[in-house]
């Protein structure tokens, strides 16, 4: 499948540079990504691995990842970087690439789930602190299991909780409209 010769192949890690307008092999594997992530301990590959499975071309296992679905976007690791890998942007490709070539995402649900984590951050029109963002979201995953809960009511009523200052306004907008696209 991925047999490399003299010609180039258009390897996923092209995809997601195309995407990105950054190289995978920026990443030196320091950890420091991961390590700041607020989400990391739900993930079932550490952020800075997903890196290392499209450097090594293990793209079924990166793409098949639950992590990207739970990254919440809040830019920590981007902003931790010392090679300037914007991470949060690379999952959003990450995510993109798992969509376009009908990856089977471990679980299935994630997916349902982030969209409409997003629709309804989306419909309140207001930024929230993103690292709260990151922790409600994996707070009410759960829940989203539940048969009879309709997850918009679920969003609607827990969202009130969180508080009204705008910290990273502009980085939860960018979010949304890349997002938005799909
Ligand atoms: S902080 Fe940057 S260089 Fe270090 S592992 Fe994460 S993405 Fe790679
Ligand atoms: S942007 Fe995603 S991967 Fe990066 S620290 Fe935030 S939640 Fe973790």
């Amino acid at each position: 499948m991925s047999s490399h010769t003299h010609n180039h192949v258009h390897t996923i890690a092209d995809d997601i540079k195309d995407k990105t307008f950054q190289d995978v092999s920026l990443c030196y594997q320091c950890g420091k990504c991961s390590a700041g992530c607020p989400v990391r301990y739900y993930m079932d590959v550490a952020p800075n691995k997903v890196v290392r499975l499209i450097q090594l071309g293990f793209y079924e296992e990166a793409l098949k990842s639950t992590t990207p679905w739970l990254c919440a976007g809040c830019m920590t690791c981007s902003s931790r970087c010392p090679q300037e890998f914007d991470l949060a942007k690379f999952m959003d490709a990450v995510r993109e690439t798992a969509i376009e070539k009908g990856v089977k995402v471990k679980d299935k649900d994630i997916i349902t789930f982030h969209k409409a984590f997003l629709n309804q951050i989306k419909s309140f029109g207001r930024a929230y602190e993103v690292g709260l963002v990151a922790e409600y979201k994996l707070k009410t995953m759960h829940l989203f299991d539940d048969v009879d809960s309709s997850p918009g009511m679920l969003l609607k009523g827990k969202l009130k909780v969180l508080p009204h200052n705008i910290k990273d306004k502009e980085s939860v907008k960018k979010i949304f409209k890349k997002t938005a696209k799909k």
